[in-house]
């Protein structure tokens, strides 16, 4: 393997065995000051996952920089496991994924197999056309909404999907994304957890700023038990970082604000997803709620709307009675504002 391979996907179980790598151990890399670039390294890509869900891809031009990019990642999983907080660990595991993913939307067919091979993925990549077996394609579609990921609308042939390479790629990414979560946390032994003390307070310091944030903008009463089983699933699906397809986005937070919530506490519950992105976040929920355009924000849609559109989810007794029609009537009487019968 040489180095810029392994500088771009350095979570590639044989990148361990590269002579330069195999050879620093993880006292060094935490407390050589030779490695002050590593840690410095290191230290930026939990703080860049944190801050943006996304981490730099530097120049990788010279054999030290390739050197500091493969021994910063067990760095920064070695921070991320002290500090061992789930957020941070969703949120980690997502940037680096994505980091990978667009080197590999440069990279040739055969250095594409190498890493779907690493995360276990059953594929074919012949003559230029990228196939999956349809059983990981369900497993890594299943979380992307929206009607090209449909297994319909894609050639199935002898138990594969093809695909475009950028679609290819995009399941890679989350193929990727949860192997590298799975690795986490690390148990790292009491001496290295001392020596870079100081990056997980300065890690922990922004973790909770950014939380606290969030959290005491929030002042509504929601009662989770309240949420008919609908909206439960939507708002479960967007604090873990599910992409929610437009109608569900939509029902939940015209649901949200109908039953009193404004923009500003739509958006704490939001905050919570690990690719999180506030800019982009609280446009599409001011413009839901009306608040964009000073206007009335829109009704959630009815019960009949949300099965046609696939996202009436795990109905309850409740849910079965007559008057039940819409979420909002499901919500009124599971919250005693409304009628029981
Ligand atoms: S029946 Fe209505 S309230 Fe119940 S889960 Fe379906 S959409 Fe939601």
């Amino acid at each position: 393997m040489d180095l810029l391979f392994a500088a771009r996907y350095p979570f590639v179980d044989s990148v361990s065995e590269i002579p330069e790598i195999s050879s620093v151990s993880a006292e060094d890399v935490v407390s050589s000051p030779y490695m002050e670039d590593v840690r410095r390294r290191g230290l930026s890509r939990v703080m860049e996952a944190l801050e943006s869900a996304e981490i730099g891809t530097p120049s990788l031009l010279g054999k030290s920089d390739r050197f500091t990019e493969i021994m910063s990642y067990p760095y920064a999983r070695i921070l991320v496991s002290c500090v061992n907080d789930r957020y941070l660990t969703k949120r980690y595991a997502l940037a680096e994924a994505s980091r990978a993913a667009d080197y590999l939307e440069e990279e040739d067919p055969k250095r594409i197999d190498a890493i779907a091979r690493t995360v276990g993925a059953k594929t074919q990549i012949v003559d230029g056309e990228f196939k999956m077996h349809f059983a990981d394609y369900l497993r890594l579609a299943s979380r992307i909404k929206g009607s090209e990921w449909k297994l319909v609308n894609h050639d199935v042939g002898k138990g594969f999907v093809t695909l475009p390479k950028g679609k290819f790629v995009r399941l890679l990414q989350n193929a990727l994304q949860d192997r590298i979560e799975s690795e986490l946390p690390l148990d790292v032994p009491n001496a290295i957890a001392n020596a870079v003390r100081g990056d997980v307070d300065a890690i922990s310091y922004i973790l909770a700023d950014r939380k606290s944030r969030f959290a005491t903008e929030f002042t509504g009463d929601l009662n989770p038990d309240h949420l008919p089983p609908c909206i439960r699933a939507l708002l479960g699906g967007a604090q873990s970082g599910t992409n929610l397809p437009h109608a569900g986005r939509f029902a939940l937070v015209s649901f949200l604000n109908n039953i009193g919530m404004g923009s500003e506490q739509i958006l704490t519950l939001f905050s919570q997803s690990p690719d999180f992105d506030e800019s982009k976040s609280i446009y599409q929920i001011k413009h839901i709620t009306g608040e964009l355009y000073g206007r009335e924000g829109y009704t959630a849609p009815e019960c009949k709307t949300m099965k046609t559109n696939g996202i009436c989810v795990n109905e309850d007794d409740l849910c079965a009675r007559e008057k039940v029609n819409h979420p909002l009537i499901y919500y009124r009487i599971k919250s005693g504002t409304g009628r029981r019968d």
